[in-house]
């Protein structure tokens, strides 16, 4: 029995058909289902006005939408309807989702939850219009297997410690909640468009964007892609364990685009990945970790909102980081990749020409702008917030306030990478550095994690000029070492402050 008659499906960070909550609960309540995307233009007005217009995330959202309306095409035809497909408008989503709304005539729209700051201020707005003209909003979890207060303490609070998070998750799985939704079994009330919606998908160009180098990288989109991904990280998944940390080996899965984007399901990634832990397979334990990790940074979003503008430890507030004409120079050549520091560098590199950076790099870089720079993380979190195509707020939050040492379980405050040290640890022959950065490619492995150690006669041959072909170091990693750990001893007695 349905309980509406006609309903709406609102995807935002879940373009997919498969296994997603909110579509199967609308083809399931409702007696003829309409499906719609808002390029949401309070988002990307704000991109073009700081001339971002060449965004690869836009293009792959478009790119995986193009596939999702073939989906949902094939599952109208699949059960005899035809013209089935997605309305993708463009416009402010506050004002077009109550609209297109009343004009279906709805009497209920369906979308999952979304606990960004920015998405449940935006939520509620609509949810409020869509109420005042008589129409119901039903929101699910589908983007994490925990969300919000599903996890606690004993206690009742909300946890700042991962492993005991990561122990209470374990706990608490159940064959439910990795259970997928059956959208096709539903799929009968997928509803055709009516003309006056039935208008072409707009192109990056009618939004004001341009195309990027995103169809150049190994970067597949939708639905397909992810699979595509996946299948290959499977393949390979009992090796993650010791080839995540080095990033010229081909070692995690590629999947956080995806994962932001929805175009796969959180479940059935974290439902083989906890069949194979079970299976003692140790590859898929770390990874299923690293699920586990990422469930834990979107219940502390959603429990302590205020990281998003301040430290989760609000003592690391105090601390005076460099905000002067030599800290924004020295940023832009963080940005640039010109501090001299060829790992930094490389990583630099790899974000800027792809949108993509591996983890150990994130995490050197990040400790490098903030313990060697001196300069706030919050300046590093907004450059990976524009060019990472997988930026997602609550990961990229906690992994900025992790090398801060300002977040819940974090580096600890006096433990500071050494870029060096990092760069012969973690890509120990340069293969990493000698891809992104070809005028080093040929100095010896000797010398090339620090160039500025190399003799006259190695630069010579390399054909390294440094200061010329290659910056000197924008700083002596000793020196702002003892700059940082003065600089953070605020923290020690937090009463004094
Ligand atoms: P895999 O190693 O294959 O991991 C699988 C998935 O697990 C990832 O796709 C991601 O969804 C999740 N995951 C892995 N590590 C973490 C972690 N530490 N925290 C939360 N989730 C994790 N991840 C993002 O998804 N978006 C970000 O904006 C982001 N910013 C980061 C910023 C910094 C400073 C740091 C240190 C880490 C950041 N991470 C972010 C976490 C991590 O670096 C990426 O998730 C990972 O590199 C993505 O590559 P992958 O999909 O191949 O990862």
């Amino acid at each position: 029995m349905n309980s509406f008659d006609k309903g709406l499906m609102w995807f935002r960070r879940d373009l997919r058909t498969e296994d997603n909550a909110a579509l199967y609960h609308a083809l399931k309540m409702c007696r003829r289902v309409w499906c719609v995307f808002v390029f949401d233009t309070d988002i990307l007005d704000e991109l073009l006005q700081r001339d971002l217009r060449a965004d690869r995330r836009v293009e792959f959202i478009r790119a995986s939408l193009v596939e999702l309306d073939e989906s949902l095409r094939a599952l109208g035809r699949d059960n005899g309807v035809e013209g089935v497909g997605l309305i993708v408008l463009h416009g402010s989503a506050l004002k077009a989702v109550p609209a297109v709304a009343q004009k279906l005539g709805v009497q209920a729209v369906f979308a999952n939850h979304d606990d960004e700051p920015a998405a449940l201020a935006r939520d509620a707005k609509v949810f409020g219009d869509l109420a005042h003209a008589g129409i119901l909003m039903h929101s699910h979890k589908d983007h994490v297997i925990f969300e919000r207060r599903e996890v606690l303490t004993q206690a009742g609070h909300a946890f700042g410690v991962f492993t005991p998070y990561k122990n209470a998750w374990l706990k608490a799985l159940s064959p439910f909640h990795l259970k997928a939704y059956p959208v096709a079994t539903y799929a009968g009330t997928l509803a055709s468009v009516p003309a006056e919606h039935a208008t072409p998908m707009p192109g990056l160009s009618d939004m004001g964007f341009e195309t990027t180098n995103l169809a150049d990288l190994a970067m597949p989109t939708g639905m397909s892609g992810a699979h595509q991904l996946f299948e290959d990280f499977v393949e390979r998944i009992d090796r993650y364990d010791e080839a995540r940390n080095f990033p010229a080996i081909k070692g995690p899965s590629y999947l956080g685009t995806h994962l932001r984007f929805g175009t796969i399901s959180i479940r059935q990634l974290a439902s083989v990945a906890y069949q194979m832990h079970l299976q003692g397979i140790k590859g898929a334990s770390t990874w299923l970790s690293e699920l586990v990790w990422r469930d834990f940074y979107h219940q502390v979003l959603a429990n302590f909102p205020h990281v998003v503008e301040k430290a989760f430890k609000h003592e690391y507030d105090a601390i005076k980081f460099e905000r002067d004409k030599r800290a924004k120079e020295l940023f832009a050549a963080w940005c640039e990749g010109r501090t001299g520091y060829p790992l930094v560098d490389a990583a630099m590199a790899q974000i800027n020409q792809t949108g993509y950076m591996h983890n150990r790099l994130r995490m050197v870089v990040a400790s490098f702008l903030v313990k060697d720079l001196g300069i706030h993380w919050q300046w590093g979190e907004r450059y990976f917030a524009d060019h990472l195509i997988d930026f997602d707020l609550a990961a990229n939050n906690g992994g900025w306030q992790w090398a801060s040492s300002s977040g819940c379980d974090a580096q600890p405050w006096f433990r500071i990478f050494n870029p060096v040290t990092q760069s012969e640890k973690f890509d120990p022959e340069a293969k990493f550095i000698r891809r992104y950065l070809p005028q080093l490619a040929d100095l010896p492995d000797a010398v090339i994690h620090a160039p500025w150690r190399a003799n006259e006669i190695e630069l010579a041959a390399a054909g390294v000029v440094l200061g010329d072909t290659y910056p000197h170091p924008i700083v002596d990693h000793a020196v702002a070492r003892e700059r940082t750990l003065l600089r953070y001893a605020v923290v020690k007695n937090p009463n004094k402050i």
